[in-house]
């Protein structure tokens, strides 16, 4: 009798958490009893793992057994800790020799002794390699998520006693086909070749996705602000491996995937509605469980808000942090939590309450309190965060023949070049993309020539201030990539102005 040391996950708001099981099992009347801030779910685990054994042909110790979980001060819901438990209790009681410590167990047992996948795996996996774990047990279904993570190695089992026999070298492992390994989610079909018009619009995105840069767009309604913004993950790279495991983990624990097998490859386009809650915005804490928000779900992808100046001001509000630090933290009784959330923001505003000022004045009814009011709404600390400030106008009725719009495919090529002289040029830098570039270092080391930064000057002259002023810089640095030119020139400084709707002058 002995005191056994096992390996187990359990979600944690977004991500998951390594749980020690630690197993005494020791003389005295026999009893169960858990210590460590198990949840009932927890808690009952002690009933089927004691079922999943016996009816294993295994032997349930007739004595005194603790099982004590750490991190001990805090809470742990599901029933992934079954596995190790039960491990745990068989090293305790020799029927187990010997457990790798690099070893984790993930999973459901049922009271046959079957193995039944939990959810949240990709997440657990995700936590378990970062923590150095080289290989985690796992049923069938849930083994496509631990094949993900390329440090580790799944042991699959379908039942108590096949593992028990794989770890003592008596038994084979399941196995998963790798037909059904990864399916790669398949981007939207949406394509800018389907957008006629809207040079300067379609620009500016381009601009924004080669740059990072966030957008406001401002229109009368119906115009294809939302037919533009919806284009925008069709250009956007793929995610990067780090970044495609983490999105699929968030998707998974919200719901928000077809199915867990699926690595999602492409950003990630939410559009909530301008009615939405500040919980489904920011998200929430429930029932010690993180309910991600839009703001999360869109993390490596793509937030967009049309109608943002309607949208309830603490929604607004809320953005400014995840947009300053890329992740948000929710205050929860105990702790604060955080979650990601690192996104693209898209805006999209009308010109006025009704809508109609820019396209048909004479129609507009709004007054000049309304009219302010409304802009007012989107507030100056969030409007400070965005680079690019577009006029979305209706594109001229065209008679006669239609000239096809360049597809995205052609526009993602130009993006995806523009990103790697960004990335090549900032390889000694913290950020990579043009948005993150440092306003100080973008002056002394990162300038327009000289003809470009004369330019500044005069725009600074006219009013320009100093912050708007990096803005503009930042904006030539992705025009400059786009057009593959070393240094932003003239023409670079003056097309940035326009995207800032500043006269460029001269
Ligand atoms: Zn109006």
């Amino acid at each position: 009798m002995t005191l056994a040391q096992v390996w187990g996950a359990v979600p944690a708001g977004i991500s998951a958490l390594m749980v020690k099981v630690e197993v005494d099992v020791s003389q005295g009347l026999p009893s169960i009893g858990m210590v460590g801030l198990a949840q009932t779910s927890v808690a009952e685990s002690r009933w089927r793992v004691r079922s999943a054994i016996t009816n294993s042909g295994l032997t349930w110790p007739n004595s005194r057994i603790t099982i004590g979980l750490s991190p001990a001060d805090l809470p742990k819901t599901g029933t992934s800790l079954d596995l190790p438990i039960a491990v745990g209790i068989l090293h305790a009681t020799s029927q187990l020799a010997s457990v790798a410590t690099e070893l984790a167990f993930l999973g459901e047992l049922g009271l046959d002794g079957s193995v039944r996948p939990v959810p949240g795996a990709l997440a657990a996996a995700i936590t378990a390699a970062r923590e150095g774990f080289r290989s985690i047990a796992v049923c069938p279904a849930n083994a496509r998520a631990v094949m993900a993570v390329p440090q580790l190695r799944p042991i699959i089992v379908s039942d108590l006693a096949q593992l028990v026999g794989v770890l003592c070298g008596t038994a084979q492992e399941s196995s998963v086909s790798q037909a059904d390994a990864i399916t790669v989610q398949l981007a939207e079909s949406l394509d800018f070749a389907e957008v006629r018009g809207h040079e300067f619009a379609r620009l500016a995105i381009e601009v924004a996705a080669a740059g990072g840069h966030h957008i406001a767009m401002v229109g009368p309604p119906g115009v294809g602000k939302t037919m533009l913004a919806q284009r925008m993950p069709s250009i956007l790279p793929a995610l990067e491996a780090e970044m495609a495991l983490e999105v699929t983990a968030i998707h998974a624990i919200a719901g928000t995937l077809d199915s867990e097998d699926a690595l999602m490859s492409r950003p990630p386009f939410i559009a909530p509605h301008h009615t939405i809650s500040v919980a489904a915005m920011l998200g929430a804490v429930r029932a010690a469980r993180l309910v991600p928000g839009a703001v999360t779900l869109a993390h490596g992808g793509v937030l967009f808000l049309d109608e943002a100046p309607e949208f309830a001001r603490p929604c607004l509000e809320g953005l400014r942090q995840p947009l300053e630090q890329g992740c948000l933290s929710l205050m929860r009784v105990e702790r604060a939590v955080s979650a990601p959330a690192s996104f693209q923001l898209i805006i999209a505003a009308n010109p006025c309450p009704c809508g109609l000022a820019t396209d048909r004045a004479e129609a507009c009814r709004c007054t000049p309190m309304a009219k302010r009011r409304y802009a007012e709404r989107l507030s100056g600390p969030l409007l400070d965060r965005i680079d690019i400030r577009c006029s979305v106008s209706r594109p001229p009725v065209t008679q006669g023949q239609v000239i096809g719009a360049e597809p995205s495919a052609a526009i993602a090529e130009r993006v995806r070049a523009a990103r790697e002289r960004a990335r090549h040029r900032f390889r000694e830098c913290e950020w990579e993309i043009n948005a993150h570039a440092s306003g100080r270092r973008l002056r002394s080391e990162f300038s327009a020539d000289q003809a470009g930064m004369s330019m500044l000057s005069e725009a600074e002259l006219r009013g320009l201030n100093p912050r708007g002023s990096d803005r503009v810089l930042r904006l030539a640095w992705s025009l400059a990539d786009l057009a593959a030119i070393d240094r932003p020139g003239r023409d670079q400084v003056a097309v940035a102005l326009a995207l800032r709707n500043q006269e460029s002058g001269g």
